[in-house]
């Protein structure tokens, strides 16, 4: 028997549970979210925002500006005339900026909570069956456990890092992204197997601050995902230009950990290699968090990938059973996730809740960062659709070349037929607020000459975005 009920109980509080909670309280249904304590503070209190925002995009983000600064006060300041005579790194005071940084968040999700009378279940949340049109769902606590019942449910479980047979993560030494966000002190050597988005960020970060940093990567193509030119010329920057080892096309055949270091052996088409590094991160991709969801009992189904199956509204294959962010289909991004929390809230609320899946942005924050919306030539291309690219470097703009970080381009593609925008390929600095204007336009089913009629701040970076429009009907001004 239920001790209470809800019209929506949430199951995980990361950016596709919180918000949903939130959304789901604004339009007066009565809403309860589930979290447990996988991110619990040192007093063992549940901490909201999941992996986004404890162990992911904003504990990452703090991490890179400490080390982009470091980076830029070794090396960019001797262009301006600056003298910096010795420049330190104290990482546990980096480390503490960081975690307060996440405190401050995670706490503020609470007072969110608060505010919008969004009621927080401490404990693991799973399916106990359904009586009548209320589903039963267990929240096992620390110390007890109680059942809820609600009218719907919405799964925000997440995801978790997946991690390779032979190769066990202690989050010491061979770390997957938590350890790899709390390393205490600067590794000499660091080993990183994938060259993803975390593999590119985690690898930089650490990289800035000291550490020879080599990548493994099982794929013969770099960054595979992006516009094969952004891919280019990222290649160019962050292997020549940067120092970045990063080897394609591996196969890791064992890690061998002893007490002075860890040893990687792999093979690529020149044969057998050797790696040896004093820290190891295994960035090889997420895996949805369905085990011990009780979802077996309920009939509740997943896809070949092992998400909860769910269509392009995020309902599952149960009555009033939804799904939201990295536990379904589609790229593992909070805002992603934060945008379907939005809708089935929505939808649950009898609104026309809806995600546009052809215009979600993609950021990797490396330096220079890259940033895209839309399809990519490659996509483009396979597809049979016939586009047009204007395509300016940012060396080619004068606020650029002031903040002395000019290098990139952005690049959109355009229907040949009806110059409606494709895609916007970006990379430069700034990239990750840059992309919001084509992301605008494409939501508004825009074609590259209205961006090229629109007038643009001078001197922005911005107007880099401009001259890209203007190139696709090949009157760039400034280049
Ligand atoms: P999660 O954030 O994983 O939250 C799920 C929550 O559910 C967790 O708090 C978990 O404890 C809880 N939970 C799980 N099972 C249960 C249960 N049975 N009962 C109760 N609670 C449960 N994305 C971006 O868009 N931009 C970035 O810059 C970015 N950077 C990243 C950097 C790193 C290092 C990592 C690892 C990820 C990054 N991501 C980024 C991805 C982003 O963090 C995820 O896409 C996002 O957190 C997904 O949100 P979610 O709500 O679906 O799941
Ligand atoms: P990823 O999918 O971005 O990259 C994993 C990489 O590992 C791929 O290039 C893959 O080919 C490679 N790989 C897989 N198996 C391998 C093996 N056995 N040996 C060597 N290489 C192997 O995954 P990630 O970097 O772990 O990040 C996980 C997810 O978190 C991302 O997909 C993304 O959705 C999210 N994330 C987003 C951001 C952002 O938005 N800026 C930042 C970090 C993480």
């Amino acid at each position: 028997m239920a001790n209470q009920q809800f019209d929506v109980v949430v199951i995980g509080g990361g950016p596709g549970g919180y918000v949903a909670a939130i959304r789901a309280a604004q339009l007066g249904l009565s809403t309860a979210c589930i979290e447990s304590d996988a991110y619990a503070d040192p007093k063992g209190a549940v901490r909201l925002g999941g992996t986004c925002l404890n162990v992911g995009c904003i504990p990452s983000k703090a991490l890179l500006r400490s080390s982009e600064l470091f980076e830029t006060a070794n090396h960019g300041f001797a262009a301006h005339g600056i003298t910096a005579a010795t420049v330190k790194m104290d990482v546990a005071t980096m480390l503490r900026r960081k975690d307060a940084i996440v405190t401050q968040l995670t706490t503020g999700i609470k007072g969110l909570f608060k505010k919008n009378k969004v009621t927080l279940l401490a404990g693991r949340g799973s399916f106990a069956g359904r009586e009548g049109a209320l589903w039963q769902i267990k929240v096992a606590g620390q110390d007890a456990a109680e059942v809820v019942a609600a009218r719907h449910v919405i799964v925000a479980t997440g995801s978790a890092p997946r991690h390779l047979d032979g190769i066990p993560v202690d989050n010491i030494t061979i770390c997957d992204n938590v350890g790899a966000l709390a390393l205490p002190a600067v590794p000499q050597r660091l080993g990183v197997i994938g060259a993803g988005v975390i593999g590119l960020e985690l690898g930089s970060v650490w990289q800035r601050l000291g550490s020879a940093v080599t990548i493994l990567e099982a794929l013969p193509d770099f960054l595979a995902a992006a516009d094969p030119a952004v891919a280019k010329e990222a290649w160019k920057i962050f292997t020549r230009q940067q120092g970045l080892k990063i080897n394609l096309g591996v196969r890791i055949k064992s890690v061998k950990q002893t007490k002075k270091c860890v040893t990687v052996d792999y093979e690529t088409a020149a044969g057998t290699q050797k790696l040896e590094c004093d820290k190891l991160i295994v960035s090889v991709g997420r895996v949805p968090n369905v085990a011990g969801l009780g979802g077996d009992s309920v009939g509740l189904q997943l896809d070949e990938r092992g998400c909860i199956a769910a269509n392009e509204h995020c309902q599952t294959n149960l009555e009033n059973v939804w799904a939201v962010g990295d536990v379904v289909r589609g790229p593992m991004l909070a805002h992603k996730a934060m945008e379907e929390g939005v809708m089935v809230a929505e939808l649950i609320a009898g609104q026309a809740g809806h995600v546009n899946y052809a215009v979600i942005p993609w950021v990797i924050y490396t330096h220079p960062e890259i940033a895209w919306v839309g399809q990519t030539e490659t996509q483009l291309k396979n597809a049979g659709i016939e586009y047009r690219a204007g395509q300016i470097p940012f060396a080619a703009n004068g606020r650029a070349l002031g903040q002395g970080d000019s290098s990139g381009f952005v690049r959109m593609l355009a229907c040949a037929r009806t110059d409606t925008i494709l895609g916007v390929h970006i990379i430069g600095a700034n990239a990750s607020e840059l992309i919001a204007e084509a992301v605008t336009a494409m939501e508004f089913g825009a074609v590259s000459e209205d961006i090229a009629r629109i007038c643009h701040a001078h001197p922005t970076l911005s107007e880099v975005m401009h001259e890209a429009a203007l190139a696709v009907d090949k009157r760039a001004l400034h280049f």
